[in-house]
């Protein structure tokens, strides 16, 4: 399917989630806030919880109007399965535990992970013994021989905040020579721009607080499987605990209607604000899908549709320019996180990456220069204005 198609079908997809009322049902799904629900006579509720009808018995087991959200993603992501958590990084807890379970093996992951992630898998290693290996996929041959080994791999593409790509197709080919599941955490591209399953990809994860919510205004997560859930799956899900209610699960649902749209926006904005600070004297380097080196490009083509709004960038000046530039921003805010419609800057040295050292980050390749920017949905004269009145002398 051509990438026209695609954004002309999730904008149909989106304009109608949550399914189609039958009857005299509100098209707008109902809010089932409630933690129990009436079980019936015995042999009803016997059929209930034995899985042979389907129904609800307590919302951390599963809620009509959550069903709608897992529903929603699902498609979106083109899988066969979902199932939503309180956060994006209670989706990878849920993701990791199911895919090791049972596994020989390290779970095979890259230095430039989103930092709450990274610091999840220390956790479980620190505390549960959970073997990680971490290998740069920039070194193809090795990264593929580490994926090879696995017990299961976890990578993003593009990564937070350096954009980089990793190729899925090859990634994927290399684990299930093994038998190792795959996760991709999709937040960054979305489903708009990357399919991880039409590479093979065994299971994808959101932080729905980004895009697909879209509105800065809930945490929520979602892990989406390619084949149909296990009556495993669901055990590990509801026994972690991460769940959510009813209305946060609402509110994610009614974001993901204007999904699509927002999508066309943060992509034409990303690109031309990238395009835009690459000819800027002041900065030195620009990080976005499509702009990278002849490799980065090739796998851009390869699995993505659109870059998203979503970059970095260094500054000549260095840590002294970067605090500059934040202080000099007036429309684009100084704050973390991404996927919202308005535009938010962060420099990660002194915010996600504070944590290390100056060697430590320039290892990992965070520059003291570097800004990170969500580019949202305003006027990209509006962005520019702001962005040149910020680099000014
Ligand atoms: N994955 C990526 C790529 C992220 O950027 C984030 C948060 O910034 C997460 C996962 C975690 O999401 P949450 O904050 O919803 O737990």
């Amino acid at each position: 399917m051509s990438s026209k198609e695609n954004s002309t079908r999730m904008q149909t997809q989106c304009a109608h989630l949550g399914g189609r009322p039958t009857g005299n049902e509100p098209f707008v799904p109902a809010i089932a806030q409630s933690t129990v629900f009436n079980l019936g006579t015995a042999a009803e509720a016997e059929a209930i919880f034995a899985g042979e009808t389907p129904g609800y018995a307590y919302t951390r087991f599963g809620n009509p109007t959550v069903q709608k959200l897992a529903d929603a993603v699902q498609e979106l992501e083109g899988g066969s399965g979902a199932l939503v958590t309180s956060s994006g990084n209670a989706a990878t807890l849920c993701a990791v535990t199911i895919a090791m379970a049972g596994r020989k093996g390290s779970l095979v992951t890259h230095p430039d992970l989103y930092g709450g992630s990274h610091e999840l898998l220390s956790i479980l290693r620190e505390v549960y013994g959970l073997p990680v290996e971490i290998v740069d996929p920039s070194d193809e041959a090795r990264w593929l021989k580490a994926v090879w080994q696995a017990g299961a791999v976890l990578l993003e593409t593009p990564s937070n905040p350096l954009m980089r790509l990793i190729d899925l197709k090859s990634t994927v080919d290399a684990a299930h020579g093994n038998g190792a599941a795959v996760i991709v955490d999709n937040t960054v591209a979305t489903p708009f721009n990357q399919k991880p399953f039409s590479f093979g990809a065994d299971w994808v994860v959101q932080s729905t607080t980004k895009y697909l919510n879209g509105h800065s205004d809930v945490v929520g997560g979602c892990l989406v499987k390619r084949e149909k859930l296990t009556a495993q799956d669901r055990r590990i899900h509801k026994n972690l605990g991460g769940t959510v209610n009813a209305m946060e699960a609402w509110l994610v649902l009614r974001g993901m209607r204007s999904f699509a749209l927002r999508m066309e926006a943060h992509n034409r904005n990303g690109r031309l604000v990238a395009e835009w600070l690459g000819q800027q004297k002041a900065v030195s380097k620009v990080y976005y899908p499509g702009l990278g080196g002849s490799r980065q490009g090739e796998i851009f083509k390869q699995q993505m549709e659109g870059g998203s709004g979503f970059l970095a960038f260094e500054l000549k000046g260095g840590g002294p320019a970067a605090e500059r530039f934040l202080d000099r921003m007036e429309l684009i805010t100084h704050a973390v996180s991404l996927g919202g419609m308005e535009s938010l800057a962060t420099r990660p040295a002194m915010s996600s990456h504070r944590g290390l050292s100056v060697e430590e980050r320039q290892a990992a390749g965070i520059a003291e220069g570097l800004i990170r920017l969500s580019v949202g949905t305003e006027a990209i004269e509006d962005l520019l204005e702001d962005l040149e009145r910020a680099l000014g002398e």
